[in-house]
């Protein structure tokens, strides 16, 4: 075992027994292997004309999608190396909310590259260097390539989020669902200093099965997926004063076991209107407060919700403690704990409480709220796959119009930046000592990686295209790209296909990081976790797949 060295004082373990260790050219070549597998999984899934996967979960369940971050989270991938691949899509996703299928596939391109440069003997130290200068190379010329836009500007956002949806299953319905998009980021949209900043959480989108993706609308303020607690209580309330409630409308139950004797009628009738006294007691002091509608994250006892709905209160219960915290701050009520607290200062207000019907479903909306900086898409749809995926896509698309508004600079899509900092590096690349040279180089043909897989998956030649679009961008046309719907190179302007530059940008530097990380490892060492059991796989690592093997390894 590779854990035992052999010195003059004898043999020196070091590790386990069990552990297994994969050491230099070996360990490189194993990881960048999987990590290219990764790339090719979510290839064929990039641009409008990528294909979708289905995913078939151990319960049976169905997830059919093309978000990179999705596919990569649902297959569950168990190569150490690979998974640093998840891990960038993940990243990608909570930080810019696109690009998470771009940037796997350039980690992919990048390290496929570096082995080509370790064949012909170049370090990886050297290649790590070169890549990580010329990841800041890429992300400078993009700075320069970029076009400031007017933050506020609905067109332009409008233009931004329909080139998300365009590579989704939602195209068709993407001028709607943009409009609404945008409405949504700027109502939540607040000024600062230099600019604006947006908290996504503001946006609530639910979903619900049913109806077609036209029948997605927005809601200034919030829906709860709940229905009204007791069948005597009003159903609609305009000009509602809300009360939030984080405990219970109930008689605590002892933690004892506790025993009462009661021994003639009278004893239980007054031990039943001592517990109706309670009740009645907590309803009065909401009745007191002015409240005309209460929403309660616990339970609430029938007697309470009989003499709730005598005093005509609109009452939900079993609220999700995030509902509530958003409720708080559509409304501005106060979250109350104990009864004794509630004034009618605490009070929120809306124009309009109501419960409607969906489907089979009654939900409540609470709309006209004081604070208008909540909001809620409710997302519809033919299935609940649609819906799930719809869900996905308008998730991509508020992020990437926030990234605009957050930082108003925006790129071509097509490959056209991708196309366009290539060439730039190469003559950069000129200028540099060494093998960092060829290391630039490389990192120029790895952002080439998009627009061929663009191309390829529009069933263009990827060749012919590059070298087109290529040959058009020297002639100074730094905004044309693949037009990938009518299979033509052309400009981006006649086909409105616009992103945000912190996409590209995060694309660049978490690809980067990924793939150095990757290639910085010499030396795997996987320590298995029950001593004595015989070693996973039992062939030692070399055959490691990307979805098996090691599967106790400690990361
Ligand atoms: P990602 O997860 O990386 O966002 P997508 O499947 O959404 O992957 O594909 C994004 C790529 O598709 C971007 O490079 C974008 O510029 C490109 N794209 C989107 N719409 C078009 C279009 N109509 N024509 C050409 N390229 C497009
Ligand atoms: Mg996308």
């Amino acid at each position: 075992m590779a854990s035992i060295q052999q010195t003059p004082q004898g043999p020196v373990l070091v590790l386990k027994e069990s552990a297994l260790q994969q050491k230099g050219r070996d360990a490189q070549k194993n990881n960048i292997a999987a990590a290219k597998l990764v790339a090719e999984l979510v290839r064929t899934s990039l641009g409008p004309r990528g294909m979708d996967k289905m995913l078939v979960d151990s319960l049976g369940d169905v997830t059919i999608t093309n978000d990179g971050a999705t596919i990569l989270k649902e297959i569950d991938v168990q190569h150490p190396a690979a998974k640093m691949l998840v891990e960038i899509a993940k990243a990608t996703d909570n930080e810019v909310g696109d690009g998470t299928t771009s940037a796997v596939i350039v980690a992919g391109a990048l390290l496929e590259n570096a082995e080509a440069l370790i064949n012909q003997e170049v370090h990886p130290t050297i290649i790590v260097d070169g890549y990580r200068k010329a990841a800041q190379k890429t992300i400078q010329l993009l700075e320069k390539l970029a076009d400031k836009v007017d933050p506020t500007d609905k067109e332009i956002l409008g233009k931004i989020a329909r080139t998300s949806m365009q590579t989704k299953l939602v195209r068709k319905d993407s001028s709607g669902l943009s409009d609404m998009i945008v409405k949504a980021v700027l109502a939540v949209a607040e000024k600062t200093d230099d600019g604006y900043t947006v908290d996504i959480d503001d946006i609530k989108v639910e979903k619900k099965a049913g109806g077609s993706i036209k029948d997605t609308h927005l809601t200034k303020g919030i829906i709860l997926d709940k229905e009204v607690v007791h069948s005597g209580m009003p159903k609609k309330i305009t000009n509602a004063k809300i009360a939030l409630i984080n405990s219970a409308l109930e008689i605590d139950k002892t933690e004892f076991d506790a025993k009462i004797n009661i021994s003639n009628p009278e004893q239980m009738k007054s031990f039943l209107d001592e517990e109706n006294k309670m009740i009645k007691n907590m309803v009065d002091k909401v009745i007191a407060s002015g409240a005309n509608v209460l929403f309660c994250q616990k339970g609430i006892d029938d007697i309470a919700q009989h003499y709730l709905a005598k005093a005509s209160i609109l009452t939900v219960r079993r609220i999700k403690e995030s509902d509530l915290t958003k409720l708080a701050k559509a409304t501005g009520a106060r979250i109350v704990t104990n009864l004794d607290d509630l004034f009618d200062k605490d009070l929120g207000s809306a124009e309009n409480v109501e419960e409607i019907k969906i489907e089979t479903d009654r939900w409540v909306f609470v709309e006209g709220c004081k604070h208008p900086k909540a909001v809620t898409i409710l997302v519809r749809g033919g299935s609940q796959r649609v819906v799930d995926e719809v869900e996905r896509s308008v998730h991509d698309a508020l992020m990437v119009v926030k990234d605009v508004i957050e930082n108003p600079m925006i790129v071509a899509g097509g490959g056209a930046p991708e196309t366009y900092a290539a060439t730039k590096l190469r003559e950069w690349a000129k200028s540099l000592e060494g093998r960092e040279q060829l290391a630039v180089e490389k990192f120029a043909d790895s952002l080439e990686v998009i627009p061929i897989t663009l191309a390829e998956n529009a069933g263009m030649d990827p060749i012919d295209t590059l070298a087109l679009l290529r040959s058009k961008q020297l002639k100074g046309s730094k905004w044309t790209g693949i037009d990938v719907m009518k299979g033509i190179v052309a400009s981006m302007h006649s086909s409105d296909i616009f992103e945000p530059l912190s996409v590209k940008n995060q694309i660049i530097s978490s690809a980067t990081e990924a793939a150095c990380m990757i290639l910085r490892i010499d030396d795997v060492i996987a320590v298995t976790k029950s001593p004595g059991g015989p070693p996973p796989g039992g062939e030692g690592m070399g055959g490691m797949g990307v979805m098996g093997g090691m599967p106790q390894m400690d990361m």
